[in-house]
């Protein structure tokens, strides 16, 4: 043997995306990006990906699920998990009892959230007190236009929905920071600091209602203002889910166009890739093929919309009871592609990770064995077997691709909705984009490796 045949025989293929794709190849994944960016504007929460979501399944004829009614093959429904989460399925043509394939990624992202009793004055100013969702770096929110989105229900359990800052003409909001000037104490406290969870304020206000009695006239003006144009009281705050996030749209990243940067891609790259996947079907699949979007991941998928509530499991017994079998029976045959971003080789921070095994931007799509950390704890680790089957899987389909893992050995490390599924019996391995920085307010990530992920579901759906 010669060193040419062992190089091209024994190592991996280590070349950009870009240089293994042909020109129409790349022409797709740019066309597709665009789409992937109109998705992410119209989907700035979980709440509103739902909706984006649920039009375009209803347009593909997709049908809100009903318990206890036996599918047939090509059957395509839907489950709205109160407005949080949803689960798509294409009924397939195998019986129920040879599993389904699960594409499981979230749609909550990284975010502040208003308090419940929100508004206040202070220095003639008007202000909304906060708390954030997820993990963020506190810093990166200040002195950056943000909008707000939600929903409030009223006393009278009448509902109405918020989405202020996403217009042109609509007005932004912002927390404001110190001046470099002053702010030489500031500088001192650590990172996590900078700007601190109760210093995460919403300027909402300026100017004073005119009335020559009134105290706290910012504020007034403020009520008067949502009293006229929402018809809510300061206790209808109470009820509500009114999220703050970036008020910017997705945009194209780099000279080349290369790259998407927007808000929210952890993990809507992957709910949007994997829904496509599944929308863009015209045959009717072998095995029944599901996209699952849940709630609450980057809290700990807790709750009834996240992972670890039972409303996936409960529609898998749902179906299975319908044709008598066990949901056990389904979920025990079932594989799943956890679909998850992961952390993309960033040449300035280029030490958290390494190199031979952190997933690099046009590379394709990511696939993780495992995550987790401190010794892979908390994660899910896929079996060599299921691992050689979606490897071929991938590799029989053409599909870009490539492996990683979190961080370098105990930087840090993290975790999926991936071991929620597994624990059901169901073969589980993570899947995903790779992403620079993520949770940041505008993450990037590659249209070539977008189009990979959509690629690797399209794969799994056949
Ligand atoms: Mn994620
Ligand atoms: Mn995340």
């Amino acid at each position: 043997m010669t060193a040419e045949e062992i190089k091209s025989k024994f190592f991996m293929d280590k070349k950009n995306g870009a240089l293994r794709m042909t020109d129409e190849e790349i022409a797709a994944a740019d066309a597709f990006a665009e789409d992937y960016k109109l998705f992410l504007d119209d989907s700035k929460t979980e709440r509103e990906a739902v909706g984006t979501l649920i039009v375009l399944a209803e347009q593909r004829g997709f049908v809100p699920f009903e318990p206890g009614k036996k599918y047939q093959p090509g059957d395509r429904i839907y489950l709205n998990n109160r407005n949080h989460a949803l689960i798509m399925a294409v009924v397939g043509k195998a019986p129920l009892s040879e599993g389904i394939n699960l594409m499981a990624s979230h749609i909550d992202s990284p975010r502040i959230d208003l308090k419940q009793v929100p508004l206040y004055e202070d220095c003639d100013l008007a202000l909304f007190k906060t708390h954030y969702y997820g993990g963020i770096k506190k810093y990166q929110w200040a002195a950056m236009p943000l909008s707000l989105h939600g929903v409030i229900v009223r006393a009278d359990q009448s509902k109405v929905n918020v989405c202020i800052g996403e217009d042109e003409s609509d007005p932004v909001f912002c927390v404001t920071d110190l001046l470099p000037h002053l702010a030489a104490d500031q500088m001192k406290r650590s990172a996590g600091e900078i700007i601190k969870g109760e210093e995460l304020n919403l300027l909402i206000g300026s100017r004073p209602f005119r009335d020559d009695e009134a105290s706290d006239k910012v504020k007034m003006n403020i009520a008067a203002i949502l009293m006229e144009k929402y018809n809510i009281t300061e206790a209808d705050f109470l009820s509500a889910e009114l999220e703050i996030v970036p008020a910017f749209k997705a945009k194209d990243v780099g000279l080349d166009r290369s790259m998407v940067g927007g808000y929210g891609q952890d993990d809507r790259v992957c709910a949007y890739t994997s829904a496509r996947a599944l929308l863009d079907l015209t045959d009717t699949p072998e095995k029944t093929m599901m996209a699952l979007m849940a709630d609450k991941e980057e809290i700990g998928s807790v709750g009834a919309t996240g992972m670890l509530g039972a409303f996936f499991k409960y529609m898998v017994e749902d179906m299975a009871a319908a044709h008598g079998i066990a949901g056990r029976t389904v979920l025990s045959a079932s594989k799943c592609l956890s679909a998850d971003v992961s952390a993309a080789m960033d040449p300035t921070f280029a030490d958290v990770h390494d190199k031979r095994n952190a997933p690099f931007i046009n590379y394709g799509t990511t696939i993780m064995k495992f995550t987790g950390s401190r010794g892979k704890g908390g994660s899910n680790d896929a079996t060599a077997e299921f691992m050689g089957k979606v490897r071929k899987m991938l590799d029989d389909a053409g599909v870009l691709w490539q492996t990683a893992e979190l961080g370098k050995v105990d930087q840090g490390g993290g975790g999926t909705v991936a071991a929620y599924i597994a624990e059901l019996d169901v073969d589980t391995i993570d899947i995903g984009v790779p992403v620079l920085s993520m949770h940041a307010p505008f993450e990037v990530t590659s249209k070539i490796d977008i189009y990979a992920t959509y690629k690797a579901f399209a794969a799994f759906n056949k």
